[in-house]
């Protein structure tokens, strides 16, 4: 099945997973000319004016790029050409600003995604994640020993002779519900909630991590229910996104609501409303000025589900 072309999924790379169990192979992937270095400073990434920095071999020497980095990931094949992240998180902010001279600038992910091309997002939110994750796996979670990176930063494994404990990536589920309620003979509508994290004016799904022992359903409904106090029935998968903030796989679902009663819970969400789809089609896009409700970022899931309703809607129409 096709996933839907959504920001950070749609992976270019082939991610060699047998390949890069061996060290022979991996050395010789990163001594090739064409392979290309990513730079990543904490939650920054490097940018040459407005285009993202991609490094061969030799400018990551020639920049004493792989030199000061504290770690190299391998990400994937491009074809024949290997892609790997070089992570300078330990470097102070004086000796990051020494190394990148004027020519480079550090910026944050984020508000630097309209500079990435579509090719590119999903490729360093994979590397910003795995990277992440080395930077919380350093020490063993069991024993607290010294943990080491292995197959090119796809496993980590416990120096501790007695624990020797493998550690793996991790990504952590997020389901995010679009909850409909179609009233008998009437319009249906869409639940959408202001909420802490974000800007006042901006309206968006209701989501939650899932919790241990939880299916994915359970989670949607039981997140609707103690954030809104909205009752269920009815679930339906409809896309997935990685979500590198920092390290989360975003669930997309379609709930339908047994009646459009509402109960806040004011500790998880400011508020909710139901909305119908003219409503919403009146709504700004996020970051606009002027005091109108705002929809999610473009590049959110939660945005894709909002626009697949409201495109189903429409065709109802
Ligand atoms: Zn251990």
């Amino acid at each position: 099945m096709n996933s839907p072309a959504l920001t950070f999924s749609q992976m270019s790379l082939n991610r060699a997973s047998s390949a890069r169990k061996s060290k022979h192979w991996l050395l010789e992937q990163q001594n090739k000319a064409d392979t290309v270095f990513l730079p990543v400073w904490r939650s920054l990434c490097l940018f040459e004016q407005d285009k993202l920095a991609e490094f061969t071999r030799e400018q990551a020497i020639t920049g004493q790029l792989i030199s000061q980095a504290s770690n190299c990931y391998f990400l994937g094949l491009d074809g024949e050409q290997a892609v790997f992240v070089l992570d300078l998180s330990e470097l102070s902010q004086k000796l990051l600003d020494n190394l990148l001279t004027d020519k480079y600038q550090a910026k944050d992910f984020r508000s630097a995604l309209p500079l990435i091309t579509a090719r590119q997002a999903p490729i360093l939110a994979y590397g910003r994640a795995l990277n992440h994750w080395h930077r919380q796996c350093q020490y063993c979670g069991y024993c607290g020993g010294k943990t080491l990176s292995l197959d090119g930063g796809h496993r980590r494994k416990c120096q501790s002779e007695s624990c020797a404990k493998e550690h793996f990536p991790r990504t952590d589920p997020v389901v995010i519900m679009l909850v409909e309620y179609q009233p008998p003979g009437g319009k249906a509508k869409c639940l959408l909630a202001q909420h802490h994290n974000i800007p006042s004016k901006v309206v968006s799904t209701l989501a939650g991590f899932v919790d241990p022992g939880e299916s994915l359903e359970e989670a949607v409904s039981r997140e609707v229910f103690e954030e809104a106090g909205v009752v269920v029935d009815q679930v339906t998968y409809m896309a997935s996104q990685p979500w590198p903030f920092p390290n989360s796989l975003m669930i997309g679902f379609f709930a339908r609501a047994t009646s459009d009663e509402i109960n806040i819970d004011n500790d998880e969400i400011v508020d909710a409303c139901w909305f119908s789809a003219e409503e919403i089609s009146t709504f700004d896009n996020w970051g606009d000025a002027g005091d109108n409700y705002q929809l999610p970022r473009k590049e959110s899931i939660a945005r894709y589900l909002i626009d697949s309703w409201l495109e189903k809607q429409a065709e109802k129409q």
